[in-house]
């Protein structure tokens, strides 16, 4: 069998039909087609998987893919499979004739990519089978994706990544690339140390995803914020909106189609089947909003998802930045939403105070909640703050998220913080942030002359901030840890460690002042950069015609409307107007394959365009 390319830049435009490499990726490639190892660590939507695609179709074997879900790998062989290349997948849903027919094509080389379910690929005759591709000088590369995998502390932990090392002994010289998302250094060691790759070359990409916009606003009616949100900048777009409980997904999803908002729910408690057909709705049709809890969304490879709105507190920063990074995978202007209150706070508390486990666990839980009430509260640049919490220094502010777009204004809270820590001191550090703020407004509730709280020195002593004004103090107290929910889970609020110093004055307390944020994010609203660029009517109405196309030939072939092409590569044709074959095949995201499976009807509706629009 004869290779036709002349190097990974003709594959990259031939095959893929991109003009030039991204970050890394050339690099990469390299590298491994030079023999060495590579851990790839690159943010989600980086191109990770032409790292070991381009190298497959160059070099003279077969290229082993692990993937931990099923999903994921019959997606990628279809988009393969649309662009011509040679690949198929083994796992659980094939007959054993079709396995068998598979395993035949990867012996006599009829394949350059075979994606394999890791335990499928530790089995006695897989492994076998490896042996005689080996022993013939044909397998080329072992490509383990998603190798975060391999840690047990993480999410997404598959016992079976951890035997993966095996293949350092069993195949030396072949060599093996690692990939994945997961940022912090912890999974980075071990997945080095697991998987044997101590010799690797570390290829480590900025996780800053810029395309991104992150908002955070304080929770009033969850629900009503995200429709405001949606309808004003996402009408009809796809996205994914977590909720903590199930319960939530359902009267969320429930709700939004009350509103006209093409909304499914998605939880664990479906049957699989159900749950199987709605993922598919998802990745199918264009415009879905997915309800769900964070049992939805890894192994999501949709591109074109534009908003990821967190109506509750994510678990933890490391959660929040995999859940937001399922948007805008296509590099294209997307939107990071979350709506969070204290009850938010509490409830979290709640669940990490009653959730066992022993007090070290406990306590890097607390440090982890710390970090994303942090993120939450900050006055400054959130993408500096998410960024730094991976050790990723940005210098400059983004631009791009809420707090540098509509800048916070901050104030000395010092004397604030100093009437709520000492009211909390005088109660007895027993009670929750309701009866504290009711404390400092002079609320001569029941409970309060019950408790003769009326008589404490601080009774009545704020009336300078309203309800709202103080609970923004409670969160914020809880965000740098003056204040710490009791380990009871009762919701009753404690003195953190650095709270003596505010008390006693030695150090200030610069607060972010809430109520004018939501004025000004009020009057800022509309269509900003975060949406796609603003076509003229004219070329919304083509824009939507070579969509039909699209939904149309997608339809036929029992494929995602992406896999035929991007909304990118859409809009470049647009603004391209090609009215040639060649000039068609210019266009980013038009490889040969695709030029010659739906070249010709998307060149006839650009030519129906231009020529109405020459009359
Ligand atoms: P990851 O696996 O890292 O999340 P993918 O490999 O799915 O990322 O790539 C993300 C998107 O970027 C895909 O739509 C892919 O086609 C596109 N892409 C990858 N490399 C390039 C490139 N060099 N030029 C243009 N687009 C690219
Ligand atoms: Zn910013």
């Amino acid at each position: 069998m004869t290779r036709r390319y002349s190097g990974p830049l003709d594959v990259l435009r031939t095959v893929f039909g991109y003009d030039a490499f991204k970050g890394h990726q050339e690099a990469v490639i390299e590298a491994v087609m030079a023999g060495d190892d590579a851990l790839v660590l690159m943010p989600t939507g980086g191109g990770k998987s032409l790292c070991y695609q381009v190298p497959a179709l160059l070099m003279p074997g077969l290229t082993v893919v692990v993937s931990p879900l099923i999903a994921l790998m019959q997606d990628q062989v279809t988009a393969l499979e649309v662009l011509g290349v040679r690949a198929a997948f083994l796992n659980s849903t094939l007959e054993p004739a079709e396995a068998h027919a598979v395993q035949r094509d990867a012996v006599d080389g009829r394949l350059d990519l075979l994606y394999v379910a890791p335990e499928r690929l530790l089995t006695e005759p897989f492994l076998a089978l490896l042996d005689v591709l080996r022993s013939g000088g044909r397998l080329s590369l072992f490509a383990i994706d998603e190798a975060h995998c391999v840690s047990q502390w993480g999410h997404d932990f598959r016992p079976e990544y951890i035997r993966l090392g095996m293949l350092a002994e069993r195949y030396p010289g072949v060599p093996r690339i690692a990939l994945t998302a997961t940022a912090d250094g912890r999974t980075r060691e071990e997945i080095v140390e697991r998987l044997r790759l101590e010799d690797a070359k570390r290829f480590v990409a900025s996780f800053d995803r810029p395309n991104i916009r992150y908002r955070v606003v304080e929770k009033t009616e969850a629900k009503a914020q995200f429709l405001e949100f949606y309808g004003g900048r996402h009408a009809g777009e796809s996205g994914i909106v977590y909720c903590l409980s199930r319960k939530g997904v359902d009267a969320t999803a429930t709700w939004l189609r009350s509103r006209g908002v093409t909304a499914l729910a998605y939880h664990a408690g479906l049957e699989a089947e159900q749950r199987r057909e709605r993922q598919e709705r998802f990745l199918r049709d264009d415009g879905v909003v997915m309800v769900a809890t964070v049992a939805f969304g890894m192994g999501i490879d949709k591109p074109d998802v534009r908003f990821v709105a967190h109506l509750d507190l994510p678990k933890s920063l490391e959660g929040y930045y995999q859940e937001t990074g399922r948007a805008g995978r296509d590099g294209e202007p997307a939107e990071a939403f979350m709506t969070y209150g204290l009850q938010d706070v509490v409830q979290v508390t709640r669940l990490l105070e009653s959730g066992g486990g022993d007090e070290r666990h406990r306590r890097a839980e607390r440090q982890r909640l710390e970090a994303l009430l942090a993120y939450c509260e900050t006055p400054g640049c959130r993408r500096q703050a998410l960024l730094a919490y991976f050790g990723e220094e940005l210098q400059d502010p983004c631009g791009n998220c809420d707090t540098c777009l509509e800048p916070v204004e901050t104030f000395d809270g010092t004397v604030a913080a100093q009437k709520l820590l000492s009211t909390a001191v005088r109660t007895g550090q027993r009670f929750g942030a309701g009866h504290l703020i009711d404390v400092l407004l002079g609320n001569e509730t029941d409970r309060m002359k019950s408790l003769r709280h009326d008589g404490l020195s601080t009774f009545g002593i704020g009336t300078e901030l309203d309800v709202a004004g103080w609970r923004s103090v409670v969160r914020q107290l809880l965000a740098n840890g003056h204040l710490v929910p009791d380990p009871d889970g009762f919701g009753g609020l404690r003195l953190g460690p650095g709270a003596g110093d505010v008390l006693r004055g030695d150090v200030k307390v610069v607060m972010r002042r809430d109520r004018l944020r939501r004025k000004a994010a009020r009057s800022g609203r509309g269509r900003g950069a975060t949406s796609a660029p603003i076509l003229s009517p004219e070329d919304e109405g083509l824009f939507q015609e070579l969509r039909a196309l699209r939904a149309e030939i997608a339809k036929d072939q029992g494929i995602p409307p992406y896999v035929v092409f991007h909304d990118k590569t859409l809009r470049e044709m647009i603004s391209a107007m090609p009215a040639t074959r060649a000039e068609l095949a210019r266009v980013s995201g038009v490889g040969a394959a695709k030029l010659e499976r739906y070249g010709a009807r998307f060149l006839s509706v650009l030519t129906a365009a231009r020529e109405s629009a020459g009359n």
